[in-house]
């Protein structure tokens, strides 16, 4: 291919619109151009790139028995109202409607227009399993899009969708996700890390999400030190101290302190003289079951999911000050659990203090020397916390390390909630009916793009892995107007593109230096360089762009050097 006849127009500035390295160089490269927040124009190399994961990720879905399908992009919203999304949805659900003023959206995710099509077609367990996977441009209206490829509104997602006769034949194809998924981001180059994420109801362990580590990703996990249990922070357990009922107490009933204009962690530990871990913060929720009061020690992170999942709810917001103020007689900052008439859910570290400085649910006012165990009646204690780097591993006891990732995949065990709500049925063997067991099964396609660079640049630019770069090998004649080089540069263009191997040839009338500029810019794995110098030796300079090593290749075993070289980097 000849640079001068495609459309790559790099940039020399860092444009000031972006703050991810990713999205600063997509830009940078020509790769994207933004239409509007959080919706972008593929160029010709951005697509390339894109091109080459959904190459990696088709090819693997397909060797592990999925088929491809292309669904619509445009849903009725009467699947997603069988389904009950219509209404939890949110904002993210773009909603329109056509000119007979019918409901529809633009599909962020495919569970309903599958599952239609699946009850529609599948009537007996001989259909069945099935494995079917698209990858198509998603629409989700996400409050806060940013860092260019890795929150968009519109992105190009691979979303998969199993259905299975039974519950172990689902659990099975799981694992087969499992594997599939290792390979996907094992074949893109990626550093990455699996993790053990929330299943909500469904429990067990069949969620887990595939993070590209990376210092600027949006997705805390924790991971072990020692052995390879890793989890996305939502999920990481704290391990139970030993059937620990609280501690007796150390001394006299509490007793209430006058603490005016005192309401944060920080301000009571420092009127007190305390450290944060000597007092109990009470958070109010609002649930769909009622409101409830969440106990847990002052230095402390409450974890929503494990409160939500404990109290079996979906709604779960904190009070407003005005309900504050109704749920406990105080202002927000003086809520405390002694005497409170909540249900009450304490954290298993705050339910272990002997003695702990709390809100007297009365403005202006705390409680000292307050024992969980004496003073408060605690509907039940659990892990209702977020994991820290002092906390050890729950599999194995070791230090845990709490990392940075973007997710790039997910797999999940769907069960029958879709194919309840939508009566996705099929006869099994007995001619009895049964709900289709589901999985379900997303890679961010273009996220990955993105999460590439993230983890593979320098001050120069990209430096993308053989397998997803935009083309495996930047060609440079050092001058065009040396006939002989430029002989020598049309002619190995000619080979190497015979010989299969992705090649740029840039054919520009510009200096060699904003050539080799924009070849480190655009990652190319491998630059040959050739000039009048080097053909004296009859050989071709070839550079290295993630070793940055610089060697002279004879013309005539250049080729091979670079087959080698490619295939070496796509394998291993
Ligand atoms: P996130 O927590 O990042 O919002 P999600 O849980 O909403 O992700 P899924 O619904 O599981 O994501 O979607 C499958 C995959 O699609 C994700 O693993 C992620 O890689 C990708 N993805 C999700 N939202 C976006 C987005 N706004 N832009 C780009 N890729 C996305
Ligand atoms: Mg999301």
């Amino acid at each position: 291919m000849f640079y001068s006849r495609l459309l790559i127009p790099t940039l020399k500035e860092d444009p000031a619109e972006a703050e991810a390295v990713s999205h600063k160089l997509l830009l940078r490269a020509g790769m994207i151009r933004k239409l509007a927040s959080g919706i972008y124009n593929y160029l010709p190399l951005g697509l390339r790139v894109l091109r080459k994961v959904e190459r990696v990720v088709r090819e693997e879905m397909n060797r592990a028995g999925a088929q491809e399908v292309l669904l619509p992009a445009v849903q009725p919203a009467e699947l997603w109202q069988e389904s009950g999304r219509w209404q939890i949805y949110g904002k993210e659900l773009l909603r329109f409607q056509d000119r007979h003023n019918r409901d529809c959206c633009f599909g962020p995710t495919h569970e309903e227009v599958i599952t239609d099509l699946v009850r529609r077609e599948v009537q007996s367990y001989r259909q069945l399993p099935l494995n079917l996977y698209q990858i198509q441009m998603k629409f989700r209206d996400e409050m806060r899009p940013r860092f260019g490829l890795i929150r968009g509104r519109e992105f190009l997602m691979k979303d998969g969708y199993s259905f299975h006769a039974s519950e172990a034949d689902a659990e099975a194809c799981y694992q087969d996700m499992y594997t599939a998924y290792n390979r996907i981001f094992q074949r893109c180059g990626l550093r990455f890390k699996v993790v053990e994420a929330d299943s909500g109801p469904i429990g067990g362990s069949f969620s887990h999400e595939f993070m590209v580590l990376a210092e600027t990703g949006e997705d805390l996990l924790a991971s072990c030190l020692a052995c390879d249990y890793a989890a996305n922070l939502e999920k990481a357990e704290v391990v139970v101290a030993a059937a620990n009922p609280g501690a007796e107490p150390l001394s006299a009933a509490p007793e209430e302190v006058p603490t005016p204009g005192v309401r944060t962690v920080e301000e009571v530990a420092a009127f007190f003289q305390i450290t944060p871990r000597e007092l109990l913060k009470t958070l109010i929720y609002e649930t769909e079951k009622g409101p409830v009061a969440v106990l847990l020690r002052g230095d402390h992170e409450v974890n929503e999911v494990k409160v939500k999942n404990l109290l079996g709810v979906t709604d779960m917001t904190l009070a407003g000050a005005g309900r504050v103020r109704e749920l406990t007689n105080a202002e927000v900052g003086f809520a405390g659990p002694v005497g409170l008439h909540l249900p009450i859910y304490a954290d298993q570290a705050a339910a272990a203090l002997a003695e702990a400085v709390t809100g007297a649910n009365k403005t202006g006012h705390h409680l000292v020397r307050v024992n969980p165990r004496r003073d408060i009646s605690i509907t039940q204690v659990a892990d209702l916390r977020t994991v820290t780097a002092q906390d050890p591993c729950p599999r194995c006891g070791t230090a845990l390390e709490i990392l940075r990732g973007i997710e790039v995949g997910h797999i999940f065990k769907l069960g029958t909630k879709y194919s309840q709500a939508l009566k996705a049925l099929f006869l099994d063997e007995a001619g009895q009916e049964q709900y289709i067991f589901m999985g379900c099964y997303g890679i961010g396609v273009s996220r990955i793009v993105a999460a590439a660079i993230e983890q593979g640049h320098d001050a120069q630019g990209m430096i993308f892995p053989m397998a997803l770069a935009p083309f495996q090998v930047g060609l440079i004649p050092i001058s065009l107007n040396d006939a002989a080089t430029k002989e020598k540069a049309l002619e190995l263009h000619a080979a190497l593109e015979a010989a299969g191997i992705e090649v740029l040839l840039d054919d520009r009338d510009e200096r060699p230096g904003v050539k080799f500029k924009d070849c480190d810019l655009l990652g190319l794995p491998l630059r040959v360089v050739v000039g009048p110098r080097t053909l004296e030796k009859g050989a071709a300079e070839v550079r290295h762009r993630r070793r940055g090593e610089i060697v002279m290749v004879q013309l005539e075993e250049l080729l091979s050097y670079l087959q080698e070289n490619i295939c070496q980097e796509i394998s291993g």
